[in-house]
């Protein structure tokens, strides 16, 4: 702005000295001009008190000229024929079209200003019309004549060309002093405004003040400006505040990325999983093939990876400019897809064996190759399988009925069912040689439906017959209390770390031997975790590998009161 003030102070401060400079040439020139016919008129003034009488000869016309001090003179026949001429020797050309003779033959009197060609210079020639008798050169009378005396005169160009060395000067003087001039005031009017820009610029939000009443409404609307400004500036770091919190509290990974190392935004769950570091790439979309394959494709695509012992899925999607890649954990489903799996291998077997086996004998028995004295024993072995294939598809019918039981629950005596389904196990326990040891508390009631709690019952107490060591302990707890809690702890085969989180999953086996020799089918557990969840009872379990187990259920009273279907989150293990 300052720069651009001054050059318009220069620029017109230069053509006004420039036009100023030709207006006073001319006008100069006008009153020379004015000076000049004055000056001719006096001139012609002597030639009539002097020379009126003389002849219309070349030597008049120098005598004439010497005595106005060397002014041209000219005598002209009123036909433009040039009778003498003080300054040039020989005939001239014919003057008629020359304006000044044509004014004076009109008027009787002309001036004009014309440069010479005879004298080569600039003059101003005055010439007037008389009627009187003139004697020519060679004696002969002449009626009429005209007389014309021309002194040189200067041109307005040349006016201003003579002017120009000192226009050169004052321009240079003008320019110095426009230039401080111009430098100071803009100072003056900038400087509030500078102050007050700077003052917006790192006041850090604080108001803009101005003692000039000019400036106040440009105060104003910076104050506005910046109140607004930091308004906004606050929105989007809520915003982002928000954002950030919304993508760091996800239990999903989103990472938006350009390339491998140019990643836009990843947050705390990918950041975790990824093993992602700052300004590094992303240490899977560059180690891993497979991924690496689909970056390359640009076609969206999904990977299932293990990482730390669960599964994620890793979603890729792309857009024109950006990648995304979810993360989302599957382990649960992918756990239920491998024990589905493991269930249909089960069943398959656990169904092929006794059908194979009741087949065989069925053929034996038919063919007539079955000697009499071992049929009793066979019938026995089909019994035994075909009890074990009823009890299969009774566990499956089991599992899936509690999704639909909408039966009403109501206050049932857990001692006495405990008593009741301990004493039914007792060959069993015999059977095994174990040590029972049951403390019961009296009078403990539950709400909730006997055969539900008959089942889990069976279950966890079957299990710690059948996982238990020969001569091994077993022992049923009972605690009343607001919690009423049940304990069923074994010494036998106990659990691995990893088991512990699977055993409650359907159809899991720890040892998948014992299928068909006596083993349940990986059901019965699933069976007691969903009863639990949806009476809201909190079910876990503690089991040391070689040692034994305990399982625990926790009856919590608000839930066992009211829910009839309490929410999966409600439970311990889940
Ligand atoms: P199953 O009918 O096979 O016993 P469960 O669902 O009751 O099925 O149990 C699942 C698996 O958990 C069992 O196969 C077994 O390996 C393990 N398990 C259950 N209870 C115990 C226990 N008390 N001690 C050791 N392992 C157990």
């Amino acid at each position: 702005m300052r720069k651009r003030i001054l050059l318009v102070t220069l620029l017109v401060s230069v053509v006004g000295i420039l036009l100023l400079s030709v207006l006073f040439s001319a006008v100069f020139y006008e009153q020379t001009l004015d000076r000049t016919r004055s000056q001719l008129k006096i001139y012609m003034g002597i030639y009539r008190a002097e020379f009126a009488d003389s002849p219309l000869t070349a030597e008049t016309a120098r005598a004439l000229s010497e005595e106005l001090g060397g002014a041209r003179v000219t005598f002209l026949l009123k036909d433009g024929t040039v009778a003498a001429d003080s300054g040039a020797e020989g005939a001239l050309e014919n003057h008629l079209e020359r304006g000044e003779v044509q004014e004076a033959l009109e008027t009787g009197e002309g001036y004009a200003v014309r440069r010479s060609a005879t004298l080569r210079e600039n003059l101003v020639y005055y010439c007037c019309s008389f009627d009187e008798m003139f004697t020519l050169a060679d004696g002969t009378p002449q009626e009429g004549a005209l007389v014309r005396i021309a002194v040189a005169g200067s041109s307005g160009y040349a006016i201003f060309a003579g002017a120009l060395p000192t226009v050169v000067w004052f321009l240079i003087v003008d320019i110095l002093c426009c230039l401080f001039v111009a430098w100071m005031a803009t100072s003056f009017v900038l400087r509030p405004v500078e102050k007050l820009t700077l003052e917006a610029a790192h006041g850090g939000g604080k108001e803009v003040r101005t003692e000039y009443a000019e400036l106040a409404p440009i105060a104003k609307m910076m104050n506005d400006m910046n109140a607004d400004l930091h308004e906004k500036v606050e929105k989007m770091k809520e915003d982002r505040r928000i954002e950030k919190l919304v993508l760091n509290s996800m239990e999903h990974g989103i990472v938006i990325f350009r390339d491998p190392a140019d990643v836009i935004l990843i947050n705390r769950t990918a950041r975790r999983l990824l093993d992602y570091e700052t300004n590094e790439p992303v240490p899977c979309f560059v180690n891993d093939r497979e991924i690496a394959a689909i970056l390359e494709s640009g076609e969206s695509a999904s990977v299932v990876r293990s990482i730390g012992g669960r599964y994620y899925a890793f979603r890729f999607t792309f857009n024109e400019k950006m990648r995304v890649l979810l993360i989302t954990d599957v382990t649960e489903s992918t756990q239920a897809a491998r024990s589905k799996n493991d269930f249909i291998a089960n069943v398959t077997h656990e169904m092929n064996t006794p059908l194979t086996s009741i087949r065989g004998f069925a053929e034996l028995i038919a063919a007539g190759a079955m000697p009499p004295e071992k049929l009793e024993g066979v019938a026995n072995t089909i019994m035994r399988q075909s009890d074990r294939l009823a009890n299969l598809i009774r566990s499956i019918i089991n599992f899936s009925a509690i999704d639909s039981d909408e039966l009403p629950d109501y206050e049932v005596d857990l001692s006495e069912l405990l008593h009741e389904a301990v004493s039914a196990f007792e060959p069993k326990i015999a059977q095994k040689k174990l040590r029972m040891k049951a403390d019961i508390g009296n009078g403990v009631k539950v709400m909730s439906r006997r055969e539900r709690l008959l089942e889990i019952v069976n279950n966890l107490v079957s299990n710690g017959i059948r996982y238990n060591k020969e001569g091994g302990e077993l022992s049923v707890t009972l605690t009343g209390g607001p919690v009423p809690v049940l304990r069923v702890s074994d010494t036998g085969i106990g659990l691995s770390e990893e088991d512990k989180t699977r055993i409650f999953d359907r159809f899991y086996t720890v040892d998948k031997s014992h299928n068909g020799t006596g083993g349940g089918f990986g059901l019965g557990l699933a069976i007691v975790k969903k009863l639990c969840r949806r009476a809201g009872w909190k079910l876990s379990v503690e089991s040391e590998l070689g040692k034994g187990t305990s399982f625990v259920i926790e009856f919590s009273a608000a839930n066992q009161k009211t829910a009839q279907n309490p929410s999966p989150e409600a439970n311990g293990i889940g």
